[in-house]
């Protein structure tokens, strides 16, 4: 067999294209599967990648680290890390195994879309591995925490959560179906690999995984750190996207960032804020979810928006606003609210971690300490039960999460009335989000929506709890049973 050198075949291989002749363009790419913008052949095909990865180097290197990552996980699987592990860390993985894992699934199925109708042939070459990595993280994060569904039947959300209607899972649900799945591959690309996991998760992905060196678990921090290789490939699609339609229709990248930055924040917020200021011991605690926005996400991210000629999002001194204030408010909230979890949250404050958190947050004690300090006082007089919820929040129509205010005098509540009913915001950019297509987001109902239409019965908690899946089996508790409430 003749032996071609790797640089005489590769870029005929990643460019493998030709033109159409029993159907046009336009009906092999359609606008609403592929590109919005509708542009020319030509300028996709500027369209380029900075690693260039054949698909032989693929299989080789993907099987070099799946066979390293098995390995660990039978080696540390007799040393039965999980069953001992911090109730507080253990917290962090089910949370992040709920969100994760099926939401793989949601990213392989829209690398597939671009495999099939992004405009480059080069493009669809790059997302072809793409989606193969994402089939891999969802089944990789399906199978390492089923090892431990028979001690632990909260483990068992890393399959079950998405098909609830658990409230983060509503949420999360939106999220995803917006930016990953209903868009076009143009949409997609910007949405899914340039602002969700470039500016957001990549860097979350690496911090985890030396959070979980601290705290011990060798398994879940090797696995995130398998998983962040193929992403910081992969994800590179996005700014390729974006370097594109800055010449031929920045308006519209423009759009798509602003729309999927604030989205992405609001779960991600949940999903990092809360393990990293509340759940983790403080004793591995090196950055305060704040620190790591603004160093690492925020910084970074304004940077590649102004050098590439596009503008920060509009809202960006609300999303500051909220990067110092949000995640406490839904730590609050979703502590309260922990029977309807799939974890054990932590309260994360003890005298010691209230001194941390105002040392972070210097209007912490001032804005969150008074709520604490009465379920501190609850606690302790033996009235748990004073510290649960008694009926539902108010959520809002476009990121499904509740409606809540930390400022004094707190804004007003944002309703719109279009098509016979009002719809409710719990911020400026959600409501923008929502009126730049309507169509799309009217018919989502939230769970208040659900609620008053009569599909929650009995309408009271517990008839919420099994609307939402939630069985007394898996139904959050205080990670530590209150021994936070009983020191100083
Ligand atoms: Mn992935
Ligand atoms: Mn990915």
């Amino acid at each position: 067999m003749p032996e071609l050198k790797r640089e005489d075949w590769f870029d005929l291989g990643r460019r493998l294209d030709w033109t159409p002749e029993y159907v046009s363009r336009e009906e092999l790419f359609p606008g609403f599967a592929s590109d919005a913008s509708n542009l020319p052949a030509a300028a996709w095909e500027q369209w380029d990648e900075p690693y260039k990865v054949s698909y032989r180097e693929y299989v080789d290197i993907q099987r070099q680290k799946d066979e390293g990552l098995y390995g660990v996980k039978t080696a540390v699987g007799r040393a039965k890390y999980v069953e001992g592990a911090d109730p507080r860390w253990r917290a962090i993985i089910k949370e992040h195994y709920g969100v994760a894992s099926v939401a793989e699934y949601f990213a392989g199925l829209s690398e597939a879309k671009l495999a099939r109708f992004a405009p480059s042939a080069s493009w669809r070459t790059v997302a072809t591995l793409g989606m193969l990595d994402e089939i891999r993280h969802g089944q990789l994060q399906l199978f390492f925490p089923h090892s431990y569904v028979k001690l632990d039947d909260q483990f068992d959300w890393a399959h079950k959560m998405y098909h609830t209607n658990e409230w983060g899972t509503i949420a999360a649900r939106s999220l995803f179906s917006d930016l990953f799945l209903a868009g076009s591959a143009v949409d997609a690309a910007i949405a899914e690999t340039f602002v969700f996991e470039t500016a957001f998760t990549n860097l979350q992905f690496l911090g985890m995984a030396s959070d979980a060196l601290k705290a011990g678990d060798v398994e879940f921090s090797s696995l995130l750190q398998s998983i962040q290789t193929d992403e910081a490939r992969h994800s590179q699609q996005g700014a390729a996207v974006i370097e594109v339609l800055r010449k031929h229709d920045p308006d519209h990248a423009q759009y798509v960032v602003d729309k999927s930055v604030w989205r992405t924040w609001k779960v991600f917020a949940l999903l990092t804020g809360m393990g990293m200021d509340y759940y983790l011991p403080l004793e591995h605690r090196v950055h305060s979810f704040k620190e790591f926005m603004e160093e690492m996400v925020l910084d970074q991210f304004s940077k590649y928006m102004l050098d590439t000629g596009l503008d920060l999002p509009w809202y960006w001194d609300q999303l500051l606003d909220e990067v110092d204030n949000f995640h406490h408010s839904m730590h609050l909230g979703s502590w309260t609210y922990r029977p309807t979890l799939w974890w054990d949250p932590a309260a994360g404050v003890s005298p010691e971690e209230r001194e941390w958190l105002a040392t972070k947050y210097p209007k912490w004690e001032q804005t969150w300490g008074p709520k604490w300090d009465v379920i501190t006082e609850n606690v302790r007089a033996g009235r748990e039960d004073l510290s649960l919820p008694a009926t539902l929040p108010v959520t809002c129509n476009l990121c499904h999460l509740p409606i809540t205010v930390w400022s004094d005098p707190a804004p007003r509540l944002r309703v719109v009335r279009t098509g016979g009913r009002a719809y409710r915001f719990c911020s400026e950019p959600c409501q923008w989000i929502f009126e730049q297509e309507p169509e799309k987001y009217r018919g989502h109902d939230s769970l208040v929506d659900r609620f008053v239409a009569g599909q929650i019965q009995p309408p009271n908690l517990d008839g919420a709890l099994a609307y939402m899946g939630i069985t007394p089996a898996v139904a959050g508790k205080d990670a530590l049973d209150y021994a936070w409430a009983r020191t100083a």
